[in-house]
């Protein structure tokens, strides 16, 4: 590879625990660690070199153009140094942004970020850069790194529930991630784990993984009553809590139960809980949540599969209110 590669004149904060370097064949290159990484530490905290505030359908190449007129010298110079994937110029000025780019406030803008772009995708990731408001966006360890070790982010946020097939089509490259090495068990596996995960989110929310109904062609849940409930939001809360277990289950055995991933699922086993109203659910409940390990809460909880509760009468009335907020 030769020295005078552009990235290697990427301008990389002083004390950052990463160098830019080639990666395995075909991948192009990638952020690998210098030294060892906890897990929660901040990887790279990054501004953009400039935002441009449209949905990334409606922006056009005047627009990538005229942000990049507004730079600096030195944030021009920088921004020329972007490649694409096989290592040559871009032909045009959007594809640079499109590859550099991270959705910012709900996908209403995007930002262009020349460090967080250079890190690699995977499946299996041991580094996350979870959404926030405001321009900075921050990469996070979600496991321990070692010095040398690649360090490695999901490009979308809805993979956890999508198969290898449709995670490649997505991100039209092929990824060759644990989970994505075709013919191993733990592909095989990892595809029913996450087509299971998308399953229990939809009898959850009642929505599939775009926020919409399914339409009946490709049914996550094909039981036509269990659907309905689903997304009447009138699943009974024995079930639900079923579920809810059982997600954070599968994402544990996927590898995805990270301590973000955590800090999102167990505030809402804290309010579930409380919830339950029939005195023998309330009992079970307590044992649930007295299980130290996913699996043993997933084990107890199925002794409440398919109870009813008192409080199936009110809590799809204060569900569907919640939705309409
Ligand atoms: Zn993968």
């Amino acid at each position: 590879m030769p020295q005078d590669h552009p990235y290697r004149r990427l301008q990389i904060p002083r004390d950052a625990p990463f160098e830019l370097r080639p990666s395995s064949p075909g991948k192009g290159w990638g952020a690998f660690a210098t030294r060892l990484i906890k897990e929660r530490d901040a990887i790279l905290i990054e501004k953009p070199l400039f935002i441009i505030p449209k949905p990334s359908d409606d922006i056009t190449d005047e627009d990538v153009f005229a942000a990049f007129q507004r730079l600096t010298p030195t944030a021009k110079q920088q921004f020329l140094l972007l490649r694409d994937n096989a290592g040559g110029p871009f032909e045009r000025i959007n594809e640079v942004l499109a590859e550099n780019s991270f959705a910012l406030e709900a996908n209403s803008e995007h930002g262009l970020y020349l460090l967080h772009s250079r890190f690699n995708h995977s499946c299996l990731p041991n580094a996350k850069v979870p959404e926030c408001s405001g321009e900075i966006i921050t990469m996070f360890a979600i496991r321990d790194i070692v010095a040398g070790e690649e360090i490695t982010f999901c490009y979308n946020g809805d993979f956890e529930c999508r198969t290898r097939r449709e995670r490649h089509q997505a991100l039209r490259f092929v990824c060759d991630c644990k989970a994505c090495q075709l013919g191993t068990p733990f592909q095989q596996l990892s595809d029913v784990r996450r087509t299971f995960i998308r399953a229990s989110d939809y009898l959850i929310r009642g929505v599939d993984i775009d926020g919409k109904r399914q339409n009946s062609s490709s049914p996550i849940i094909a039981d036509r009553k269990l659907k309905e409930a689903a997304e009447s939001l009138s699943i009974p809360i024995c079930n639900r809590m079923i579920y809810h277990l059982l997600a954070a289950f599968l994402l544990e055995e996927e590898g995805l139960l990270d301590y973000l991933a955590r800090e999102r699922l167990e505030p809402f086993m804290v309010a579930i809980s409380p919830l339950f109203e029939t005195e023998s659910n309330v009992r079970i409940v307590k044992n649930v949540m007295a299980e130290p390990t996913w699996l043993g809460k997933v084990h107890m909880a199925f002794r409440l599969y398919g109870r009813a509760d008192a409080a199936d009468e009110t809590l799809p009335k204060m569900l569907r209110a919640l939705r309409n907020i």
